[in-house]
């Protein structure tokens, strides 16, 4: 030992005069401040998640929520014997959810929580899946969608099943239900309507995909069920939109699936899926665990996963309640409008969704009026970014890639207050980017880059998510 003292000061400390361990298993180790200090400040680095429109997960929780998410830190959701309680909140939620979603049963339905929609998506699609075989099904499976999330990209390669999307046409954003019928066949396991599109924001028309298989059924006798991927819009439209029929109000709704880390309000890792009635999900997919001494039914790709985020969605309901859901998203859809009344008073722009609750989720899209508005829609989302803000730009899906958009998604804790500085922001880039032009065009080619949309091959120069 030397005499000399060990450094007090935290960054005189050896962990942190050194660059941190960035490949092979670190041999030293290091006190417990330093190191969260060398995590925490790499983290400086990341963007402000709630400046973050690109995303449509929580951003904001209330401090309860952040208690119980500390408290419940240590909880196993998958040990339903020893956490009994944890399990009795989750089933509490499915049947909350149910009843939201005006299952026949609510009571009695089936449903599970999940680590978010993609997860859920892929039990919807597995459990259309064992339907379709059990019903005598043979050859290769497929289901029909329009402009998917990426998801259900992954759900039809990794359990090997046709992903047939219909390619947008004319001036429309969503699947037309006319279309539908000349995609489906006997081995159509499912028809996926995106109940909030994540490219426009947009709601499909699920009681039009509806009732365009029923006529397919009328006239073939096939009957092909529904999946709704709900996953922004499961917890908007029955406060904000309670008129609009696309849950199982419907029939042929055999399934749906919602984020509860997106407009649910809960912390991220949270997501639902939830069938009609029993009888839509097949027994193949039941894996029994004790539970107080008897079996409980659990039905999940991870077997252990964190239990807050169920015991939060929890809080949020009884917090909140319908009363309070509504409030809180007709102020989100009120402030959305409102972004999206200031960008179309800027003159340069042509909405595509405008917050409009019947139409989609709370999010504005839109693309310039006249392409030679001297800046394109890439550069303002970089010149954006110096500002902070996390907006993505990126060409449409299939057949429309040429086009490009823009959207922002809102979320609880975005006021107008943030809008109106967004839009001072939006205003001042416009400027600079016409006095200064960045760039020409990309070509899509050199755009490059990654998005999370299923048919989009390349958005672009914003690392900012197309959808998260
Ligand atoms: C976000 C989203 C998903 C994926 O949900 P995660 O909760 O992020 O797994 C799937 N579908 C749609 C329409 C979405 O918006």
């Amino acid at each position: 030992m030397s005499g000399a003292p060990e450094p007090d000061d935290l960054f005189a400390r050896p962990g942190l005069r050194r660059a941190a361990p960035k490949g092979g298993f670190p041999v030293p180790e290091m006190l417990g401040q330093v190191a969260y200090e060398v995590v925490h400040d790499e983290l400086m680095l990341d963007g402000v998640s709630r400046m973050n429109l690109a995303t449509f997960c929580t951003t904001w929780v209330d401090d309860q929520a952040r208690r119980l998410m500390n408290e419940s830190l240590d909880k196993n959701i998958v040990d339903k014997d020893e956490y009994p309680q944890t399990a009795e909140l989750e089933q509490r939620c499915v049947r909350m959810v149910a009843d939201l979603w005006h299952a026949p049963a609510p009571m009695s339905t089936p449903g599970t929580s999940t680590t978010g929609s993609s997860e859920a998506a892929m039990l919807g699609g597995l459990a259309a899946k064992f339907r379709w075989r059990k019903n005598g099904g043979a050859g290769v499976p497929n289901f029909v969608c329009g402009p998917v999330q990426v998801c259900w990209e992954k759900f039809a390669r990794y359990f090997d099943v046709e992903i047939r999307q219909i390619p947008l046409r004319g001036d429309r954003f969503t699947m037309h239900p006319d279309d539908v019928a000349d995609h489906v066949d006997q081995n159509t396991i499912m028809v996926v309507p995106t109940f909030g599109q994540t490219f426009t924001g947009l709601f499909e028309d699920v009681a039009g995909v509806s009732a365009a298989l029923d006529e397919v059924e009328s006239r073939t006798g096939m009957d092909i069920p529904i999946h709704v991927d709900a996953a922004s819009g499961g917890f908007l439209a029955p406060f904000c939109a309670p008129d609009l029929v696309w849950d199982f109000r419907l029939p042929r709704v055999k399934s749906i699936n919602a984020s509860g880390h997106k407009t649910g309000l809960a912390p991220l890792g949270a997501g639902w899926a939830i069938w009609r009635e029993p009888a839509d999900l097949p027994e193949e997919l039941i894996f029994n665990v004790d539970y107080l001494g008897v079996s409980m039914a659990t039905f999940n790709l991870n077997f252990s996963r964190p239990g807050g985020q169920a015991i939060t969605q929890y809080y949020d309901f009884i917090r909140l309640g319908h009363t309070g859901y509504r409030r809180v998203q007709a102020e989100i859809y009120r402030v959305s409008q409102h972004l999206a009344a200031e960008l179309t008073g800027l003159g340069y722009f042509e909405m595509i969704h405008d917050a409009d609750p019947r139409h989609g989720i709370t999010a504005v899209s839109w693309r310039l009026k006249d392409l030679d508005a001297g800046f394109n829609l890439y550069d303002l989302s970089d010149r954006l970014r110096t500002r902070g803000w996390l907006i993505a730009a990126y060409p449409l899906p299939a057949n429309r890639g040429d086009e490009t958009i823009m959207r922002a998604v809102l979320r609880h804790g975005f006021s107008v207050d943030m809008v109106d500085l967004l839009i001072a922001d939006v205003a001042r880039s416009i400027d600079q980017l016409r006095k200064n032009p960045m760039s020409r065009p990309l070509t899509r080619r050199e755009a490059g880059g990654f998005t999370h949309s299923a048919t989009a091959a390349v958005p672009v120069k914003p690392a900012a998510e197309a959808a998260p």
